[in-house]
C-alpha cells in the first residue's frame, strides 16, 4: 500500500490515561541555539495546544508544539495568555466535539480583548466529508487542518520561512525540560524532520503506524486519519535508540493499530522467518515483511554498556484482535523490558453486535486470545474499552457484556455509551437504545467493573511493585494532613501508585510496598 498521507490517532480517546505530568514552566522560550534564527519576538504569537482525545493526539501535539517552539514562538501556559491557539481536536464521540463547540463563546471573547488572535483547529474532527459545514460548527476557528496537513502547520501560518530551523536535518530542538535531536519521520514518499516537544522527560510516544483499515461500522478513524501506512522498521528503531540516549525510561509505540505494524511495507530477505497469516478478520500476505513480533525483540535487544535493555518499558497501544499473532505473543513473553499489560478493545461480549460493529471476530475468538495471553504472560494485566447502548442491543446481549466482564475479569475497563458519528456505516443503522437506557447501562457495566477492578487491586496489598515516578500530586489533595511530597507512577502492569517521597524520585524506578488498594488506584510505601 502507498504513503500518500499522514494522520494519528487512537481510538481510546477521553478514556485513555491522564498524560505523564507535564514539565513546570509557564512560557518557554525558544532554545538558545536556535536564538540566531529568530526573526522578531515581538511579531510571533505565543501558542498554547489545546489537546483532546487519545495518545496519538497527545503525540502529534508534541510535534505541533516543536514545530511552533522551532519556528521561534514561545509556548503560553494557558488559552487565555496565548495569541495562537491550536486545538487538537477528537471526534470519536459527540461529547468530545461539544466540549470544543461549548468554548466558542469563550474563545470570541478572548478575540475581542486580544484581535490578533488566531485559532487552528486539526485533529479527528477535521475531515474532508465535512469541509462545508466546519466554519458553522466552529466559527471562531480561523484554519482548519486535517491530521494529515499537520506538519504544514507553520507554513500555512506563515511562521515556517528561511529562518525557520524546523526546516534543518539534526537541528537541536527544545523538548519540555529537556533537548533532543528532531527525530527523522517517513511522512509519505518524502522524509521529513520533526520538532518534538514532549511532555515528559522520562516517557515517550513512538507513532509507528498511522491511519486504520479496519471496518468497525461506529467510528470515524478510517475517514479522518486514512489507511495504515507503517513507518520504516529501521526508522522506528533508530528513533528508539535514540531515546534511550537520551534517557527515556519508557517508550510507548503507537498507532490506532499498533499490532499491525508492517503488513504494509516491502518484503525482506531478513524478515524470510515471519510467515505468519492473521486469523481473524481479513486475510493478508504477511510473509517476509517486518511485524510487530521482530519489532518489540529488536528494540527490546537494545542494550546499555552493562547489557541491560537501554529502555526499561516497553508498552504498544492500541492493539486489534485481529493481529494479535502468535508470533507477537512470544516476543511479549520473552522480551524483558516489554509490560505486562495488554489493552486489547473487545467492544461487546455479543456475537451479533460484534458482527453489527464490524469487527470481525466473535466472543470466543476473543477468549481464545486470552487464554494464549494469561498462558504466555502470566499475571499479565489485561485492560479493553466497551461501547454499550450500540444501535440494535437488546437487555440480553447487554447482558452478555456483562458475562464477558465477569469472565475475563479486566483490570480496567474504558466503557462509553454508543453516539452516532456522521458519516460512519453505523449512522444507517437505527440508533434505538434510548439515552437513559444507554446511561443505565453504562452505570450497570461501571458498577460491577468496580468490583472487579477493586478485587484485583486488592491482590496487590502486601507485595512489592516497581513504580516509574512521574508525577507529583498537588499538596491540596493531601486528606491525611502530610506535609510532604506525594508522588504517583504507574507498575509495568499500568496501576496508579501513590506513595510519599522526595521529589528527586520523579523519573525513576523505585520499588514500592503496596498497603491499601481502592478500585482505580494503589497506595503504598517506598520499599527500605
Ligand atoms: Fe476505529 Fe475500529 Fe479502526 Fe479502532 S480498529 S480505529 S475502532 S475502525
Amino acid at each position: 500500500m502507498g504513503c500518500t498521507q499522514v494522520s494519528r490517532m487512537l481510538p481510546v480517546i477521553d478514556l485513555a490515561p491522564a498524560p505523564p505530568a507535564r514539565a513546570a514552566y509557564d512560557v518557554l522560550a525558544p532554545a538558545p541555539e536556535l536564538a540566531e534564527f529568530a526573526t522578531d519576538d515581538i511579531a510571533l504569537p505565543r501558542f498554547h495546544v489545546w489537546t483532546l482525545g487519545c495518545q496519538m493526539n497527545h503525540s502529534d501535539s508534541e510535534e505541533m508544539a516543536g514545530a511552533l517552539a522551532a519556528a521561534g514562538c514561545a509556548e503560553a501556559a494557558d488559552l487565555e495568555s496565548a495569541d495562537l491557539i491550536v486545538i487538537n481536536s477528537c471526534a470519536i464521540r459527540e461529547a468530545a466535539e461539544q466540549k470544543v463547540i461549548g468554548r466558542m463563546g469563550h474563545l470570541a471573547n478572548l478575540r475581542r480583548a486580544n484581535p490578533a488572535l488566531r485559532v487552528v483547529l486539526t485533529g479527528c474532527s477535521v475531515r474532508t466529508d465535512n469541509a462545508a459545514t466546519l466554519k458553522r460548527r466552529y466559527p471562531e476557528v480561523d484554519l482548519f487542518l486535517r491530521p494529515d496537513e499537520e506538519p504544514e502547520l507553520t507554513a500555512r501560518l506563515g511562521l515556517a520561512g528561511a529562518t525557520a530551523p524546523g526546516l534543518m536535518v539534526g537541528a537541536q530542538r527544545e523538548v519540555g525540560a529537556q533537548r533532543e535531536v528532531g527525530a527523522q519521520r517517513e511522512v509519505g514518499a518524502q522524509r521529513e524532520v520533526c520538532a518534538i516537544r514532549r511532555q515528559s522527560a522520562t516517557s515517550a510516544w513512538l507513532p509507528i503506524i498511522y491511519g486504520c483499515d479496519k471496518t468497525c461500522t461506529y467510528c470515524i478513524v478510517p475517514f479522518s486519519r486514512g489507511p495504515e501506512r507503517s513507518r520504516p522498521f529501521d526508522e522506528v528503531v533508530d528513533e528508539a535508540r535514540s531515546l534511550a540516549a537520551r534517557g527515556y525510561r519508557e517508550v510507548t509505540l503507537l498507532g490506532q493499530n499498533v499490532n499491525s505494524y508492517g503488513h504494509d511495507l516491502p518484503a525482506e530477505a531478513r524478515f524470510g522467518e515471519v510467515q505468519t497469516g492473521r486469523h481473524l478478520g481479513r486475510q493478508l500476505d504477511l510473509d517476509g515483511r517486518p511485524d510487530m513480533a521482530a519489532l518489540l525483540r529488536t528494540i527490546d535487544g537494545l542494550r546499555t554498556d552493562d547489557g541491560v535493555p537501554a529502555i526499561s518499558r516497553l508498552r504498544f497501544v492500541t492493539s486489534h484482535p485481529w493481529d494479535l499473532s502468535q508470533r507477537l505473543i512470544a516476543a511479549m513473553a520473552d522480551c524483558p523490558s516489554v509490560c505486562e499489560h495488554l489493552h486489547l478493545p473487545v467492544q461487546s461480549g455479543d456475537d451479533t453486535v460484534l458482527r453489527r460493529m464490524g469487527r470481525q471476530y466473535s466472543v470466543a475468538a476473543y477468549l481464545e486470545l486470552v487464554e494464549r495471553l494469561r498462558a504466555a504472560v502470566p499475571g499479565i494485566s489485561l485492560t479493553t474499552d466497551v461501547i454499550v447502548g450500540f444501535c440494535g442491543e437488546t437487555e440480553a446481549q447487554f447482558e452478555q457484556t456483562l458475562e464477558l466482564l465477569r469472565q475475563v475479569r479486566f483490570e480496567t475497563v474504558f466503557a462509553a455509551a454508543f453516539s452516532v458519528r456522521p458519516g460512519t456505516p453505523a449512522a444507517k443503522l437505527e440508533d434505538d437504545v434510548p439515552k437513559a437506557e444507554k446511561k443505565r447501562r453504562l452505570q450497570a457495566l461501571l458498577d460491577l467493573q468496580e468490583g472487579i477492578g477493586l478485587e484485583a487491586n486488592r491482590g496487590w496489598v502486601g507485595r512489592s511493585t516497581e513504580v516509574l515516578v512521574d508525577q507529583e500530586r498537588p499538596p491540596s489533595t493531601h486528606a491525611d494532613g502530610y506535609g510532604g511530597p506525594r508522588l504517583a507512577g504507574r507498575n509495568r502492569s499500568n496501576k496508579l501508585v501513590h506513595f510519599d517521597g522526595p521529589v528527586e524520585l520523579i523519573g525513576s524506578l523505585v520499588s514500592v510496598r503496596v498497603e491499601h488498594a481502592g478500585p482505580y488506584a494503589l497506595v503504598g510505601s517506598l520499599d527500605g
